[in-house]
């Protein structure tokens, strides 16, 4: 046998892999999981019972130009299918759009803290990431951003609401910033969570890439419609993107279940809708006590809140497993926390209370 270790790409080196958020921990106490942003409710029996369905062929390939959805995708937002595509989850889709734009010596853009992800894909591609650090009040400074475009930009995320702060760009000052990014550069709004948005100035992606060829729009059926599992995102974009990703895209990167389960959601949408204005009342809920507790909460408009915890971050997320949660630490700066159904958010509640 050699001794000899294939040759892997040397950037390879410093990248670290992507942490999921912990799972609840097996014993102790019940543990409610708020540390990924899923969706606390269980798939609605419509759903399951379509995904059954579709498990009686998993024998056979998937249709791999998703060919149902993005024409159910097409007609719910009225756009053409030609400006749909999907991918595995909305981080699958985000990685291509980086392949399809950036490589060695071109810059991705994005501001920090964000989305955990976003330097981890970008370092794989071999492009240099530029991060524009969140004002003190943890929302996207977009002049910052725009002064730091270099004609080595390739592509700029603008992640709305951002995660892990749950605070939002509004329409006025992104249309600003989009004035400001040449043509040439794509930028990424990152829309995520998108359903869970009630203030009315956040413009919607899905509308206003429509005048910018330079736009694309990324969401995923991981939240709100609650398929994370299953791992089907999407982006809406001009001809040449949606093509570009339909290239970069790994063969039937999204299950034929999921694709079902992904149509089934869409029709179930009412339904999947008035569970996400639960979450959002709960929210609502869960911010006033944090503030009426003392904490500093940054306004929201996600599925999670943050709270800027500094050097006591570990403390505090330790003390919230033994409680009965688990959070998700980012180590000296803050936690961000699920909001999830009432009993788990109510554990949280009386912890942070004793906590503070
Ligand atoms: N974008 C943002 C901002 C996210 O928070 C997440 C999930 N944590 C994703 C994209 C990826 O979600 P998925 O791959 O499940 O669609």
């Amino acid at each position: 046998m050699s001794e000899t270790n294939p040759k892997l790409r040397a950037e390879l080196e410093g990248i670290p892999t992507y942490k999921p958020g912990k799972a609840a921990a097996g014993d102790g106490p019940v543990a409610y999981k708020l540390s990924s942003n899923e969706n606390p409710y269980p798939p609605l029996p419509g759903v399951m019972e379509t995904v059954t369905a579709a498990a009686s062929s998993f024998n056979r390939y998937p249709d791999m130009a998703c060919t149902d959805l993005v024409n159910e995708l097409a007609e719910r937002f009225g756009v053409p299918a030609a400006h749909v595509a999907t991918g595995t989850g909305s981080v699958g889709v985000a990685q291509q759009l980086i392949q399809a734009t950036s490589g060695p010596g071109d810059e991705v853009m994005y501001a920090w803290r964000s989305f955990e992800a976003y330097p981890i894909i970008t370092q794989i591609s071999g492009a240099t990431s530029v991060k524009v650090p969140l004002t003190p009040g943890d929302v996207h400074d977009l002049d910052a951003m725009a002064d730091a475009i270099t004609e080595r930009t390739r592509l700029i995320f603008v992640c709305n609401p951002n995660n892990p702060t749950g605070t939002v760009v509004r329409r006025a000052e992104l249309e600003r910033f989009l004035d400001r990014v040449p043509g040439d550069v794509l930028v990424v709004l990152d829309e995520a969570y998108r359903e869970f948005i009630r203030d009315p100035e956040v413009p919607d992606g899905a509308v206003l890439y429509r005048d910018r060829p330079n736009v694309c729009v990324l969401r995923t059926f991981s939240k709100a419609y609650g398929l994370a599992g299953l791992r089907v995102g999407f982006a809406i974009a001009h001809e040449p993107v949606a093509a570009a990703l339909r290239k970069t895209a790994v063969p039937f990167g999204v299950s034929q279940l999921a694709q079902e389960a992904a149509i089934a959601s869409l029709r179930a949408e009412d339904e999947l809708l008035g569970r996400v204005g639960s979450l959002v009342c709960e929210r609502t809920r869960v911010v006033d006590a944090l503030r009426a507790q003392g904490w500093t909460v940054p306004e929201t408009q996600a599925n999670f809140v943050w709270l800027r915890l500094g050097e006591r971050t570990a403390a505090f997320a330790e003390t919230c497993e033994r409680a009965g949660v688990v959070v998700r630490p980012f180590p000296g700066e803050g936690v961000r926390v699920t909001v999830a159904e009432t009993e788990a958010n109510d554990i949280f509640l009386k912890t942070a209370e004793a906590f503070f």
